[in-house]
């Protein structure tokens, strides 16, 4: 299959891991869109949000589960966005479903962007 994040997961390509466990793999965004900004995704081949079956309850609730702990090791826990896009009008480009974390300094000159975050 020719998913680029199916590749990250198997590490035939090279990205920056912050996190990785028996389900999820948590890598830093190559164009990060904030100054933190990290993708948790399953190491399960799934489309989208749209795509999930019951029998992945389990897994995307690790992938919200473990957003707190990897917000911890990058320092921004007192203030992060999450994000799912969906589908191309919501904003997909990558079809392997991820959540985006996201996060700003408080003395970000583009606090703004915090309200409307276009990702
Ligand atoms: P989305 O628009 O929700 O599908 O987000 C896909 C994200 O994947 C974008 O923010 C891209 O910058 C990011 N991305 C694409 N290719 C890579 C890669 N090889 N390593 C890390 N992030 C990537
Ligand atoms: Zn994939």
């Amino acid at each position: 299959m020719d998913c680029i994040f199916c590749k990250i997961i198997n590490k035939e390509i090279p990205t920056e891991i912050v996190f990785e466990n028996d389900h999820i793999v948590a890598f830093k965004d190559i164009h990060p869109k904030a100054p933190t900004h990290i993708l948790i995704v399953p190491r399960k081949h799934v489309e989208s949000i749209n795509h999930l079956g019951s029998e992945d309850r389990d897994v995307i609730a690790e992938i919200i589960l473990t957003a707190p702990k990897i917000a911890g090791m990058m320092k921004t826990k007192d203030g992060y966005k999450l994000a799912f896009n969906v589908g191309r009008k919501g904003g997909q480009i990558v079809d392997h479903l991820h959540m985006h974390l996201l996060a700003w300094p408080e003395d970000d000159k583009e606090a703004k962007r915090k309200e409307v975050a276009p990702i």
